[in-house]
């Protein structure tokens, strides 16, 4: 087999709800998508002090889907079509935001743990303004994979289908070791893919990272080593490259600036429906787009 190095990047930090420290892949500057993976973010393993947890106030999403994946602790999302789920350490909660959907999402108990990885997929073209929907999936298979218990989380693999319902050829896969592992996982030559470190360290493809960093490989690889010397914890995401232009801004994917300020406005005047009441975080307020002028890339 041979293949492109692949390249390495730091995520960033950043902050959700109200003061919850993330570390932020997706969108970098060096990539803003792998597959229709668009937004990566990373929160925890944190331990909140008594009487704080995370707390993110009511906000819009178009173009996209939402794709929260539950490690430790508990979170409560309530939406503006009427849902309230909680979602629980091993499940994932997937929203399609479509046309729109506005949310809320808090910790269940203030001063707990948490540990989640909030993912993002760009809808393609042709669904972008479908209807929206949430779902919770409590159950996700999972296999062995030397030494790697391996939950999926989209897409197939090891004789595996993931229930998660995507619109465009994706792979989502949880790694985890509660001491050494070694695996080789069988890559789609014709996607695209991230590794991207949850806890520990481990060596991917001869790389080693840590949390805080990730690995981007081009098509064209077939197999992906991947070993740790002692617990660990690391996402494996893949896709097809996305073949049309997107722009991220605020919590909003879409295809011109127009689209983007339509939605802003919408939000703005408070023409989404009402998120399910519940949350003690207050309603999220638009950045300004003046004067902003977005690109389009992918
Ligand atoms: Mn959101």
């Amino acid at each position: 087999m041979s293949a492109i190095a692949p390249e390495r990047i730091a995520s960033r930090a950043a902050i959700v709800g109200e003061d919850t420290r993330i570390t932020r892949a997706l969108p970098h500057r060096q990539r803003r998508t792998v597959g229709a993976w668009c937004f990566l973010d990373h929160l925890g393993p944190v331990q909140f002090a008594p009487g704080a947890g995370m707390h993110v106030g009511a906000h819009p999403h178009i173009g996209l889907q939402t794709f929260t994946w539950m490690i430790e602790g508990d979170v409560v999302h309530r939406d503006s079509l009427g849902n309230e789920q909680v979602i629980r350490p091993g499940q994932v909660n997937l929203m399609t935001a479509g046309r729109g959907i506005a949310h809320t999402e808090d910790s269940l108990h203030d001063g707990a743990r948490m540990h989640a990885a909030q993912l993002w997929i760009a809808l393609p073209e042709s669904e972008c303004r479908c209807e929206p929907w949430f779902e919770n999936y409590p159950q996700l298979p999972t296999a062995d994979v030397g030494g790697f218990r391996a939950t999926l989380l989209a897409g197939s693999a090891f004789g595996q289908t993931a229930p998660t319902r995507v619109y465009s050829p994706l792979l989502g896969i949880d790694l985890v070791a509660d001491d050494a592992a070694t695996a080789t996982l069988p890559l789609r030559t014709d996607f695209e893919y991230a590794a991207m470190m949850l806890r520990g360290t481990a060596s991917v493809a001869g790389e080693t990272i840590a949390p805080g960093e990730w690995l981007y490989f081009a098509p064209g690889r077939d197999a992906l080593d991947i070993a740790s010397d002692a617990a660990t914890q690391l996402l494996v995401l893949g896709g097809t490259p996305m073949h049309e232009d997107i722009i991220i801004w605020w919590n909003l994917v879409a295809r011109s600036q127009a689209e983007i300020e339509a939605a802003l406005a919408d939000w703005n005047a408070g023409r989404f429906a009402p998120v399910r009441a519940g949350s003690t975080a207050e309603r999220l307020v638009a950045p300004s787009l003046d004067g902003v002028q977005l690109r389009a890339g992918r």
